[in-house]
């Protein structure tokens, strides 16, 4: 689905990302464990798109696509998710109604009409039933006042309802409480299935605990250390990250 080769990212100049490779199938559920500084949010942004950071060699595909001539929002109609870790407040726009837009504006791109409105009730009725999220919560401004459980709450339904087929979760900084932590981790197993993927980003072991993961890689400044199972997870909460800083130089 995803394959990453040689990938190396820069901004304003400096290198962040130093050859990365990495390569992700339908089904899997990959982590990206790191210190804080490795570079862990570059590489989701330049899966992403985002336009200050500059791939300087490599390339990036997606189900045989080559990602480098696509912008942010074509990545997105294709079928990549990327949690956002800084939410905007949208006063006025129901959660809803923003689902409806998101819903529509994909399939928009992918030359589809809006989705019939008994269709789109539907829909948001089942994913939040799947989810538990109450009718309350549906009629809530956007983010407006939300929790970080309920920021939380309202990205797993915009992905439950996206349903995309690469969905990369970057927690790394965004400070998440248990409760909150629960939520993610519920919502992803809930929808984790054998025709999507997975990439979840995190510096803290815990999370994994919750989402178990296929697949673990360990990124240090630039570079992908080491790739392993669940097990280099519990490794890294008990050792830390300098063994591996040290196997690096
Ligand atoms: P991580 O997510 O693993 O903590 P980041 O990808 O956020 O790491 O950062 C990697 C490096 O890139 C850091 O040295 C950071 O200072 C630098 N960096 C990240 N974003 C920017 C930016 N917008 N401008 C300048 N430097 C940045
Ligand atoms: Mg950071
Ligand atoms: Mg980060």
């Amino acid at each position: 689905m995803l394959k990453i080769k040689n990938l190396h990212a820069s901004i304003d100049d400096k290198e962040i990302l130093k050859g990365i490779n990495l390569e992700i199938n339908p089904g899997e559920v990959h982590a990206i464990m790191g210190p804080n500084g490795s570079g862990k949010s570059t590489l989701s942004s330049v899966i992403a798109g985002k336009e200050e950071f500059e791939m300087t060699e490599g390339e990036i595909t997606f189900e045989g696509t080559n990602l480098s001539e696509l912008d942010p929002e074509e990545r997105a109609h294709k079928g990549i998710f990327l949690s956002f870790q800084y939410p905007v407040e949208i006063p006025g726009v129901s959660v809803t109604n923003f689902m409806k837009t998101s819903i529509n504006a994909h399939r928009k791109a992918n030359g589809l009409e809006d989705m019939p409105a008994n269709e789109m009730l539907k829909l948001i009725r089942d994913k939040s039933e799947m989810l538990e999220i109450d009718r309350k919560f549906l009629s809530r401004s956007l983010n407006e006042g939300f929790s970080g459980g309920e920021k939380k709450r309202n990205e797993i339904f915009q992905m439950a309802m996206l349903d995309p087929k690469l969905s990369i979760l970057d927690e790394t900084d965004s400070g998440l409480d248990i409760d909150a932590l629960k939520i993610v981790a519920d919502g992803v197993n809930k929808l984790r299935n054998e025709n999507n993927a997975v990439l979840v980003i995190t510096h803290y072991q815990r999370l994994l605990n919750y989402i178990v993961p296929d697949v673990v890689h360990v990124l240090v400044d630039g570079k992908i250390v080491k790739t392993g199972g669940k097990e280099l997870a519990h490794q890294l909460e008990e050792k830390g990250y300098d063994w591996l800083k040290k196997e690096a130089v």
